[in-house]
């Protein structure tokens, strides 16, 4: 445990333990990320811990169909998207161990074994892997994140899925014992629910919050704070309710009702007295001034002032689901607040754009033309696989032929790329040998030192310095003349090198290369208003009051600023 000093808020580790029930997709992650700002807000350091109970070492491998975004930490983990949402809402830094998830934690115990740590015992859920569990909480609990290396003092900690689930068993089993381990002073469970609105008054039923809190107890949690998803606000009577059906004290009933924007859940949590209650039950002050608070009011404020909208392209594959493609969607918001718009994005799916589609389905051909010609700006994401990649390479030159600022991430720096090589180098069929491995042209290829047999986390991850090359261009000074940046990275395929002098030649510039000078990564056409891209990912690394300069770029030009 830490030794406490005069200056500590607290004298040792507090833990927030946030479940769900009834169903998925209720907004645990936002829930608990709003608790850490509020702890944050009373002067503790907070650090997150994100639990997924499916059997996977990490989200690498999973799609993005299925699981939305691949999050990719500083570390090269490959991870949950909610990570995302601590690391932009406590302004942190987690590493691949803040995501436990089923595969990890057996692994780890099916290792000690084969060492023989366990000789002579019978290995099992209950106590192996259960005090595996507890052993990574904590001592990722007390991994410093906020980047000034000091332990953190509080610990949310998400618990992935619904509570009843046969695979989330162990977790749930683990967090009871837990607070035995750490003292019940020092933990708070809360438990994000669903209150639904039936009938022609549109009562606000209580029933499936029992249920799931019920549930909850018979595994040996009595929740703390019953936190409430619903449209409208918790009536007084549903709230009375719930506190005596459920066994919760009234003023840690929460009503979680829709909101403007997410930058309120926050302060929604504070108006109803959720610090006071966190404050009580794990013993620390609460600070009479909470300047964080103020700045989380302002930006929400200004979130919801803006008028004048701007339009912008994704041209993506995973249209359909804007998950697949979260942080590439809160970098783009951080940007427009910057800019004083409000965001409007146009999804294209990338495939409708492909030539091939004006044949076999014209009306979603032209749809889709009309769209991208209506925009301000064009955003290709990163991306795996074939489909839809012609698609992404038209609306490349799109943007290049017609002066529509653009901004390619990792495989839209590549589709780039090939469309310059193809069309202003004359070279037909260039192409990326992940999409035709025997192209005539090239253009972007396997990376060297890349695993052709394993897929799990075997990529070029994580945040690698990239020096600039260039004394001066667009996207140097929106880092504000940096010497170098340190992004995040996951990609098995690069630029050619050897096409790179031809292509440079031509006016596209890679104007920042990684520390051997070989390989790219910033790319910047010259005589355009913004035609950028970047090998590396920097939406994982933005924030609301620091957007990521590369998408602040994008937004400057489509909004017409001089960059
Ligand atoms: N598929 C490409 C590669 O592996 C781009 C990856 C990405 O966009 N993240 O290099």
């Amino acid at each position: 445990m830490r030794g406490s000093t005069a200056s500590d808020p607290v004298d040792c580790m507090k833990y927030v333990v946030v479940t769900g029930g009834v169903l998925s997709g209720l907004g645990k992650g936002v829930t608990a990320s709003s608790i850490g700002v509020l702890l944050k807000s009373a002067g503790l350091r907070v650090t997150s811990v994100k639990i997924d109970p499916y059997l996977n070492v990490d989200a690498g491998t999973m799609s993005p169909f299925e699981h939305g975004e691949v999050f990719v930490l500083d570390d090269g983990g490959e991870v949950d998207l909610d990570l995302g949402n601590y690391e932009r809402f406590l302004d942190i830094a987690l590493t691949r161990d803040n995501n436990i998830t089923t595969g990890k934690v057996y692994d780890n115990v099916i290792q000690k074994e084969r060492k023989g740590d366990y000789l002579g015992k019978t290995v099992q859920v209950i106590p192996h892997i259960t005090n595996e569990i507890q052993d990574w909480i904590e001592r990722v609990a007390h991994t410093p994140s906020d980047g000034n290396g000091k332990e953190p003092d509080a610990c949310v900690i998400e618990l992935g899925g619904t509570v009843g689930d046969i695979e989330s068993a162990p977790f749930v089993e683990a967090l009871r014992q837990f607070q035995f381990r750490v003292g019940s002073e020092n933990i708070c469970f809360v438990h994000v629910s669903l209150v639904p609105v039936m009938g022609p008054v549109g009562e606000q039923k209580t029933k499936p919050t029992q249920h799931t809190v019920k549930e909850l107890r018979g595994l040996g949690i009595i929740p703390d704070i019953l936190v409430c998803r619903s449209a409208n606000p918790l009536e007084d009577e549903t709230r009375v309710k719930l506190a005596a059906f459920c066994h919760v004290s009234e003023n840690a009933v929460v009503s979680a009702h829709d909101v403007s924007n997410i930058y309120r859940v926050p302060m929604m949590l504070e108006d109803q007295g959720v610090s006071e209650v966190l404050s009580d039950g794990l013993g620390f002050k609460l600070p009479g001034k909470r300047p964080l608070l103020e700045e989380w009011k302002a930006m929400a404020d200004r979130v919801d002032g803006v008028e004048k909208e701007v339009r912008i392209a994704m041209v993506g594959k995973y249209t359909g689901l804007s998950d697949s493609y979260l942080s590439v969607i809160k970098a783009l918001q951080h940007s427009s607040y910057a800019v004083n718009h409000k965001l409007e994005i146009d999804w294209i799916e990338s495939a409708n754009l492909d030539d091939e589609y004006a044949e076999s389905d014209p009306e979603a051909h032209a749809e889709a033309w009309a769209l991208l010609k209506g925009v301000d700006g064009i955003l290709v994401p990163g991306g795996f696989g074939r489909r839809g990649i012609e698609g992404k390479i038209k609306a490349a030159e799109y943007a290049r032929t017609n002066n529509i600022p653009y901004l390619g991430v990792c495989l839209g720096l590549q589709v780039a790329t090939i469309e310059f090589c193809r069309n202003v180098l004359g070279m037909e069929g260039a192409n990326s040998t992940e999409f035709d491995e025997y192209t005539p042209h090239p253009a972007v290829v396997f990376m060297p030192e890349i695993s052709k047999t394993h897929m799990g986390g075997t990529m070029r991850l994580g945040t690698k310095p990239t020096p600039f090359l260039v004394e001066d261009c667009k996207i140097r000074r929106l880092y504000h003349g940096a010497e170098h940046v340190d992004e995040r990275h996951r990609h098995r395929y690069e630029v050619n090198p050897e096409l790179i002098e031809q292509i440079e030649g031509a006016g596209l510039k890679y104007v920042g290369k990684d520390e051997t000078g070989q390989r790219c990564e910033i790319m910047e056409l010259d005589d355009h208003p913004y035609f950028v891209g970047t090998q590396y990912h920097p939406e994982f690394k933005s924030r609301p009051n620091r957007p990521s300069p590369p998408f602040l770029g994008l937004l400057m030009a489509a909004t017409g600023q001089e960059i």
